[in-house]
C-alpha cells in the first residue's frame, strides 16, 4: 500500500492561538496518535514568514522556540513526529526555484488566499516577489516530503490546489511519477475552518492581534473572553439575541462538548438548547461568556501546564528541533535528487551523460 505522509506547518510570526488549535493542531495530534501514518512532518515556516517580515528578522527568530513549545505542549510527540525548521533545509529552496518554471504569474494572481493576504498586509504596489510566490515554496515544502495529507484550515485550500497543479504539471512534463498529489484535511466542524477573532473579524490571526493564545495565562484568557464581540443589538438580557456572527457562540461551536454542559451549565443538555434560549431572549451575554471561559480554561489548562514543564528544559526542545530538521533534510534530499533526475540536471550522478558526451565529441555517435 502507498505510504501515508503528513506535512503541515505554521509561520513563526507569533505564539499559536486557539484558531491554530482547532484549525489544525488538535487534528495533527489525533492523527499522530492514531498510528495511521507512516511519517509525519511539522514545519516551522520561518522562510515563509520572512517573505512578509523580512524587515523584522528578530520577530521570526524569537518565535521559533515559542511555536516549538506550543507544539510540544499541545501534544506533538517528537518520537512520532519530526518538527523541522524550514530555512535549515536548503533543498526546499532549490525545489522552489525549479517549480517556479511551471507556474505563471497570472495563476499566482488568481490565488484567492494570496489576493486576500495581499490586501490585509497593504503592500500596495510594493509586493515582495518572495511573498507573491510563496504558494510555490509551499508546494516545495509539501512535495519534498511526498506528503499525501495536509491537515489545515480553510485558508489553505487554494494553496493545496496550486500544489496539486504543480505536481500534475511536473509529472506530465517530465514523464515521471516522482511527485505526489496531496489532499487537504479540513476540520469537520464549520466553526473550526476559520475561527474568527475576538474582535469579531473574519479570522483570528497572529498578524491581526485578535487572538487567544494557547500560552495566555488563565486571567488573560478570561479578560479576552469577557470583552469579546457578541451581538451588538443584544442590549438587555430579556432581548432576543442573534447567534449568526456572534463570536462567543462560534467559539462554543468549536470547543464545547456534552460534558462541559453537565459540569458548567447543567440547565442545558447541549449547545442547541443554549442557543435556543439566547435567541428567544432571557439569556445574558455575561452568562454565556462565563461558560465559554470555563470551557476554554478546561481545554487550555493541560496545555499550559505541559508548556511550563518544557520551558524549564529548553535544551531538550533545541535537540528536538535539530533532530527533526536533520531527519527532514534527509527526506527532502532524496526527493530533490529524483526531481533533478527527472529534469535532466543530474550530470555528475549520471555516468551515461559523460559517456554520450565522449562519444559525441569523438565522432563515434555518427556525427561527422
Ligand atoms: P499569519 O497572520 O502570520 O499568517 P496565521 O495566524 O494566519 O499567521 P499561519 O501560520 O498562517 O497562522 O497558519 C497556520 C495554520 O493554522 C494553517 O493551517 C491555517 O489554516 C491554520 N489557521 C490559522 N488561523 C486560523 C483560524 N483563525 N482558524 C482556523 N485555522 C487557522
Ligand atoms: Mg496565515
Amino acid at each position: 500500500m502507498a505510504e501515508k505522509i503528513i506535512l503541515t506547518g505554521d509561520r513563526p510570526t507569533g505564539r499559536l492561538h486557539i484558531g491554530h488549535y482547532v484549525g489544525s493542531l488538535r487534528r495533527r495530534v489525533e492523527l499522530q496518535n492514531s498510528g495511521g501514518f507512516d511519517e509525519i512532518y511539522i514545519m516551522i515556516a520561518d522562510a515563509q514568514a520572512l517573505t512578509d517580515n523580512f524587515d523584522d528578522p528578530d520577530k521570526v527568530r524569537e518565535n521559533i522556540m515559542e511555536v516549538a513549545l506550543d507544539y510540544l505542549s499541545a501534544g506533538i510527540d517528537p518520537e512520532k513526529t519530526h518538527i523541522l525548521i524550514q530555512s535549515q533545509i536548503p533543498e526546499l529552496t532549490e525545489l522552489t526555484f525549479y517549480y517556479s518554471d511551471l507556474v505563471t504569474v497570472s495563476r499566482l494572481q488568481r490565488n484567492p488566499t494570496v489576493k486576500t493576504e495581499l490586501g490585509m498586509r497593504g503592500f500596495g504596489e510594493s509586493i515582495p516577489v518572495g511573498f507573491f510566490t510563496y504558494p510555490i515554496s509551499q508546494a516545495a515544502d509539501i512535495t519534498a516530503f511526498k506528503a499525501t495529507t495536509v491537515p489545515a484550515g480553510e485558508d489553505q485550500q487554494p494553496m493545496i490546489e496550486q500544489t496539486r497543479e504543480i505536481v500534475r504539471k511536473f509529472n506530465s512534463v517530465y514523464h515521471t511519477e516522482t511527485l505526489v498529489e496531496p489532499e487537504i484535511l479540513l476540520p469537520q466542524n464549520e466553526a473550526c475552518m476559520r475561527l474568527p477573532g475576538t474582535d469579531g473579524r473574519e479570522k483570528m490571526s497572529k498578524s491581526l492581534g485578535n487572538g487567544i493564545y494557547l500560552s495566555d495565562p488563565a486571567e488573560e484568557v478570561k479578560k479576552k473572553v469577557m470583552s469579546m464581540f457578541t451581538d451588538p443589538d443584544h442590549l438587555r438580557v430579556e432581548d432576543p439575541g442573534k447567534i449568526e456572527g456572534n463570536t462567543v457562540f462560534t467559539y462554543l461551536d468549536a470547543f464545547a462538548r456534552a460534558e462541559h454542559f453537565a459540569e458548567y451549565a447543567p440547565d442545558y443538555t447541549d449547545l442547541e438548547e443554549m442557543k435556543a434560549h439566547y435567541r428567544k431572549g432571557g439569556l445574558g451575554d455575561v452568562k454565556v461568556k462565563k461558560f465559554l471561559n470555563n470551557v476554554l480554561q478546561e481545554t487550555l489548562e493541560p496545555i499550559r501546564s505541559r508548556r511550563a514543564r518544557f520551558e524549564k528544559d529548553i535544551p531538550y526542545v533545541y535537540e528536538v528541533l535539530k533532530k527533526g530538521t536533520e531527519a527532514a533534510e534527509k527526506k527532502a534530499a532524496g526527493t530533490l535528487e529524483e526531481v533533478k533526475r527527472a529534469m535532466r540536471i543530474n550530470y555528475f550522478e549520471d555516468t551515461e551523460w559523460l559517456e554520450t558526451q565522449i562519444r559525441k565529441f569523438s565522432g563515434q555517435d555518427g556525427r561527422a
